[in-house]
């Protein structure tokens, strides 16, 4: 696969020793437990990571929460998942980070919102005590701007200016531009501060996927910093997949983002895990990096025989997705693997050749047999009533060999 093209513009940020700038793009993700239940979010957060996390976010909301999370650092560490933790702060984080030091210790990263660091003449000593404690600890710091909840002293400001400017900017692109003037501001006073540009990471969030296009396209031109890429409120369902992966991927494809988080409105029973299989789908889709054994599947039509197309393909899916864990150690060659499953001789055999290995499948009239391609060369014909077993034991002997 091609690797992403290594920029050497951007300042890398370590976390814990996940690199973010630069280099492969970071999957990250966010816990949705009350912080306080210390038990139940470290469970999370370990799914979380098991599911290819390697950042996740917490909320700090309050004392309670703060008092948590040295518990929920000693529990992963204690279950060997060394994942970096990174702490989510809005308007009392200079308060928490400064009376839980123990919070302020052991989490790897702490995430702030210019728009909601405290108001009105507060807001800069609160945001300098926050830096302080950063700096003191050696801990990097988002500055992630939100469309609902920008600098409202910063907004007016601008608004005035452009209601005075021959060539005023229409409303939405003053929005964009104070969402971007906003952060970097906010990355310019944290350096000010005295904290270093490689430990701050900057994002410009919204919802609307042309914005987030031009508001990061922007950013990246702007300035050096590491940045957190993802579409915020991207909504259920489908929605909520197509639209992040459409924002993300036009920006991924031109080496803009570093680390991305999908967020999505999960269904009331779906996995909290999926946004993570989804980033990694988008990066896997876009060749930037491989997680995982590729199947390719053809979409099936009037020639497949009955759903045992459709079966087969959930099964190698599942069954590789089941191994993994174990391959990823024994063959870690494997996640650059390509598996094709096709219904039928139309493009069955040509796909199966293109693919590291192959089935294609008899489709409807056709002889009930199903060749194998190994490599681009045929290798076996299976018959009979268990085509997907032994297909499956055939895979599993290529991978070990
Ligand atoms: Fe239909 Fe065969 Fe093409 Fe699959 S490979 S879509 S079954 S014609």
């Amino acid at each position: 696969m091609n690797k992403q093209m290594i920029d050497n513009k951007r300042h890398v940020v370590d976390i814990d020793g996940i690199k973010v700038g630069g280099g492969p793009v970071v999957v990250q993700s966010m816990t949705n437990t009350d912080t306080a239940d210390a038990k139940g979010t470290a469970q999370q957060i370990y799914q979380l990571h098991q599911a290819g996390s390697q950042l996740v976010r917490i909320t700090v909301n309050n004392e309670e929460s703060a008092a948590a999370v040295p518990e929920i650092i000693d529990r992963l560490r204690a279950a060997r998942c060394d994942v970096p933790v990174i702490g989510d702060f809005h308007y009392n984080g200079h308060m928490l980070l400064q009376e839980y030091p123990e919070c302020a210790e052991k989490l790897a990263k702490y995430r702030i919102n210019p728009g909601n660091v405290g108001f009105g003449r507060k807001r800069d000593s609160q945001f300098e005590e926050i830096i302080q404690v950063a700096k003191d600890l050696n801990k990097p710091v988002r500055i992630g701007g939100n469309w609902g909840s920008l600098d409202q002293k910063l907004m007016a400001k601008m608004m005035d200016e452009n209601a005075k400017s021959p060539s005023p900017l229409s409303s939405g692109a003053l929005i964009e531009k104070a969402l971007i003037d906003s952060v970097l501001q906010s990355a310019a006073q944290a350096e000010s501060f005295g904290l270093p540009a490689d430990r701050i990471i900057v994002s410009c969030k919204v919802s609307s996927v042309q914005s987030l296009i031009r508001i990061y396209q922007n950013l990246y031109q702007q300035c050096r910093y590491a940045l957190h890429l993802g579409l915020t409120e991207a909504g259920m369902g489908n929605k909520g997949i197509v639209a992040s992966t459409a924002a993300l991927s036009v920006l991924l494809q031109q080496h803009i983002g570093d680390t991305i988080r999908v967020s999505l409105t999960p269904e009331p029973n779906q996995a909290r895990t999926a946004e993570v299989k989804i980033a990694q789908q988008i990066l896997q889709s876009l060749e930037l990096q491989s997680f995982k054994p590729e199947v390719t599947a053809c979409p099936g039509c009037g020639r497949t025989t009955s759903e045992f197309f459709q079966v087969l393909a959930k099964d190698v899916t599942e069954h590789m997705e089941q191994k993994m864990p174990e391959w990823r150690i024994s063959h870690p060659g494997v996640k650059d693997m390509n598996v094709a499953v096709m219904g039928c001789i139309v493009n069955g055999p040509g796909e199966s050749k293109h693919a590291d290995i192959g089935i294609s499948l008899p489709g409807t009239g056709e002889k009930p047999t199903a060749p194998i391609f190994i490599r681009g060369q045929k290798s076996h014909t299976l018959k009979g009533d268990n085509i997907a077993g032994q297909f499956i034991d055939i895979l599993d002997e290529f991978v070990k060999n």
